[in-house]
């Protein structure tokens, strides 16, 4: 299969905290990629804009230290580098003064597509909006980036869109949340919505449950008082397993188009019940031993709060109460220092309503299984008659489909979040972010939910580093008659 790269139109892109790890670790090294597919065209800029005095020629020796840090070796070409570290300038600006504005707006072109990345606290998202206005940058052609986290709840969050608001449209904003950005996740749709086989099973008839992992192997580790925070909830909930969830369970939209997509995520969101205190799970890790002897801080040492509550674990049991859900539950899960690293969403199927085979041993429900990561790629299970003489006995075998195998060299080069989604800014497709309306409702459902353990002043239940979590999440779907999907190693 090969590849089509349609190159996008000329660009200016500011990257406001562009010195910080996330320009350096995901957007700078993106952007290369881009631009040696032929991509980004040859006429666009980007431009480096933070705190640190630094020159061009300082900033490109920086991202060129990102790309060779970051950048797979296999596409490191050195012309080609140097042809994209001659297309970066950098100002030296204050988001909060008027330091560096002036040079700033006197690089930005008109007459190209303008874009503003905000990879800056959301702290400062005010006075970024405020200032690109005041120095006339703030045009209805340009377009604002915005990192996550969007809020810690619904008040923080109305006022983000409210100072975003003030000088930027609803379609000016694109609000990132990189889920959004992976192969699977759009492909969740294209096979939910391109296919006549899965859709007329895509309801409470034939789904049993639906299960949501998302696993980390790492601890907080440096980030400790920074996470402390936020929490599982906030971090993973709220925001990337709700946008997953949503992809699932919402109704086909008209149209794959922005507000016809989003217009559906939103009605899940509405439809979710609030979530009562036995069904939720929260988890903290506890300190171990390694492997090599030394020991491993506990969740309460990387925080630096022997007395934290905050969780690094949640389990949760979500209903969506509308026709198509009613009666299927949708298990969440997420933990950090886990015994392995997995996204995946699993589908499963209920029984056939009679089995012919009698009382067959070997039989198992069907489970359509979307892997986020690692090897993104969707995997079925399906029931065949065992092979051999033995009569008839069955078996399930996987109907694997992994994307980098099926889809040959291409598949091997899918893009990385951060890649895809910088270009869907450039081209003004908003269909992939979020919309203020979509990060509100999603606050309003997560603001009881914590404000209901914070009330209660619950503690979360401890677990052993390289475990599947807390016990007490297991018996939330033992007691339902259903088993969490293994994590691997
Ligand atoms: P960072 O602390 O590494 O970098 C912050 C950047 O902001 C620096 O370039 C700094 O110079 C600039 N800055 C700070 N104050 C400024 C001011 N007053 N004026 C102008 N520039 C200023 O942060 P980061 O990890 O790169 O994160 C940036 C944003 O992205 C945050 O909102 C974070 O929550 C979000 N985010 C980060 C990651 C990640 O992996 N690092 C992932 C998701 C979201």
């Amino acid at each position: 299969m090969v590849s089509r790269v349609i190159p996008v139109d000329v660009f200016d892109l500011v990257v406001f905290g562009g010195t910080g790890d996330l320009a350096r670790r995901k957007i700078l090294p993106g952007l290369y990629i881009r631009f040696r597919a032929g991509q980004m065209p040859e006429e666009s800029c980007i431009i480096g804009a933070a705190r640190a005095e630094m020159t061009d020629e300082g900033y490109r020796a920086f991202v060129g230290a990102a790309i060779a840090e970051f950048v797979a070796k296999d596409k490191q070409d050195a012309a080609v580098i140097a042809k994209f570290l001659a297309r970066l300038a950098y100002v030296s600006i204050d988001a909060t003064g008027e330091n560096g504005w002036a040079k700033l707006a006197g690089l930005v072109r008109k007459g190209v597509v303008r874009a503003f990345y905000f990879s800056v606290a959301p702290s400062l998202f005010g006075d970024l909006a405020e200032r690109l206005h005041a120095h006339g940058m703030a045009d209805p052609e340009s377009r604002i980036v915005v990192e996550k986290p969007f809020g810690r709840d619904l008040a923080s969050a109305k006022a983000l869109n409210a100072v975003l608001a003030a000088h930027f449209d609803e379609g000016q904003i694109y609000r990132i949340d990189h889920y959004l950005g992976k192969e699977t996740v759009q492909n969740l749709m294209a096979v939910r919505f391109a296919n006549i086989l899965f859709e007329p099973l895509w309801n409470a008839q034939y789904v049993d449950h639906v299960q949501i992992t998302v696993a980390e192997t790492v601890g907080v580790g440096g980030r400790g008082s920074y996470y402390d925070q936020s929490g599982a909830m906030r971090d993973m909930v709220q925001n990337h397993m709700m946008q997953l969830l949503c992809l699932i369970a919402m109704e086909p939209p008209y149209k794959f188009d922005p507000d016809a997509v989003r217009d559906e995520k939103l009605k899940v969101i509405r439809a979710l019940d609030p979530v009562p205190p036995e069904d939720i799970v929260r988890g903290q890790y506890r300190g171990g031993p390694r492997k090599d002897g030394s020991g491993e801080p506990s969740y309460c040492e990387d925080a630096g709060d022997a007395q934290s509550r905050t969780e690094s674990y949640i389990a949760l049991k979500v209903k969506v109460s509308n026709w198509r859900w009613q009666g299927t539950p949708f298990y969440l899960r997420t933990g950090k220092k886990l015994r392995g690293r997995e996204s995946e969403i699993a589908i499963t199927f209920k029984e056939p309503p009679h089995s012919i085979f009698g009382d067959e041993e070997g039989w198992r429900e069907n489970v359509l299984a979307i892997r986020l990561q690692p090897n993104e790629g969707m995997n079925l299970t399906v029931m065949i008659k065992e092979p051999g003489p033995g009569g008839m006995r069955l078996t399930e075998v996987p109907l694997d489909m992994s994307f980098a195998e099926a889809l040959g060299d291409e598949g091997a080069d899918i893009p990385d979040a951060y890649e895809r989604l910088i270009m869907d800014v450039i081209r003004g497709n908003q269909t992939l972010f979020m919309r203020g309306d979509e990060v509100e409702a999603a606050w309003a459902w997560t603001d009881p939910i914590i404000q209901g353990w914070e009330a209660r002043g619950d503690k979360p239940r401890g677990y052993d580093p390289g475990s599947s979590g807390p016990e007490d999440a297991l018996m939330l779907l033992h007691r339902d008659g259903r088993r969490w999907r293994e994590i691997r190693e």
